[in-house]
């Protein structure tokens, strides 16, 4: 949304594809804590909105729409929809990321029945419940915290012997005597029926010993995935998939770029995606004016 505000403000033609809601996975928490200029913190969804706001005020167009390939071949690009094609003569893949599963038994099956990869949407639904969170990273934390105000009892399961969430957030799940935390375990499998999640098998990292831990809903922050599938092998990428870019958001391919979450990077947050997405249409009108 920051690479259309900045496109449209510079009088470019920009047309931002989206298949979901505008905000991206901004809709799936809370708050955000770490935005510049809120110091009291700022609700992410009302963040999404303004940004919205602002870069519509701007004349950026907007199309719901989800991109399924891209034909990177000519000087002009085509963008592949699933009901038809669009032509550009450049690019910026923002697609940011999705999470991560655990890829065990019992976990695709019971999804939307007790599994989620979002306490927002569904935490309200565990109301005095006893949930587990796997993870053990800044979101899981901060997700457990969440799970607290409709839980009864918030289990973190970490498969190592720490936490790596940053201390101070550590610090608030400590505080919480709500959170407990069950550490170097893995979860084996997720047991349950058509009622929904009933718990879960772990297993010790160091012992392999099993053992069961009843729960009603499981919430998975296991790190995340680049939405890049629909993007052409000719666009490199790093092993997991990310997009690699230089610094000024260029990827391989000449007037394509790529910002935000996608993008193979150190920080994945609002802030590097936010400048991410000014430097890629600050670069794309650049590109526009050479070579057009
Ligand atoms: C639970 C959680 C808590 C977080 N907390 C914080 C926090 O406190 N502070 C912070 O700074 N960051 C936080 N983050 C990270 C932050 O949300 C991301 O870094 C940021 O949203 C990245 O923005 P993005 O635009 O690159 O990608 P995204 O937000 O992932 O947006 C990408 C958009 O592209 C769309 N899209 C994908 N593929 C296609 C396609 N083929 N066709 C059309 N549209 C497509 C998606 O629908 C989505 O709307 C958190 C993330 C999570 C999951």
């Amino acid at each position: 949304m920051t690479a259309g505000l900045y496109a449209a403000r510079s009088r470019m033609n920009a047309l931002l594809l989206e298949q979901m809601g505008f905000g991206g996975q901004l809709l799936t928490y809370e708050k955000v804590d770490n935005y510049p200029g809120f110091p009291e913190g700022v609700g992410a969804f009302g963040l999404a909105e303004l940004v919205s706001a602002q870069a519509l005020k701007f004349g950026l167009k907007t199309r719901n729409a989800e991109v399924v390939g891209l034909d990177l071949g000519g000087a002009i690009k085509k963008i592949i929809l699933a009901d038809g094609e669009l032509q550009a003569r450049t690019i910026i893949i923002a697609s940011g990321a999705s999470p991560n599963k655990l890829g065990v038994k019992g976990e695709a099956e019971l999804t939307g029945r007790g599994v989620s990869y979002c306490a927002v949407c569904d935490a309200p639904f565990y109301r005095g419940q006893e949930v587990a969170v796997v993870g053990g990273g800044d979101t899981a934390i901060e997700e457990a915290l969440y799970l607290t105000k409709f839980a009864s009892r918030v289990h973190v399961i970490h498969r190592r012997d720490q936490l790596r969430a940053t201390p101070v957030i550590q610090e608030k799940a400590f505080q919480n005597d709500k959170i407990s935390f069950i550490l170097s375990k893995t979860v084996a499998d997720i047991k349950g029926g058509q009622a929904g999640v009933e718990g879960l098998t772990l297993c010790g990292v160091k012992d392999s010993q099993l053992s069961v831990l009843p729960v009603t809903g499981v919430f998975v922050f296991v790190g995340i995935r680049p939405n890049s599938a629909f993007v052409p092998a000719e666009v490199n990428r790093d092993r997991p998939g990310f997009l690699i870019t230089d610094q000024e958001m260029a990827t391989s391919v000449p007037g394509v770029f790529a910002a935000g979450d996608v993008r193979s990077k150190l920080l994945r947050q609002i802030v590097t995606a936010v400048g991410d997405g000014a430097t890629a249409a600050f670069n794309a009108f650049r590109y526009i004016e050479d070579h057009f």
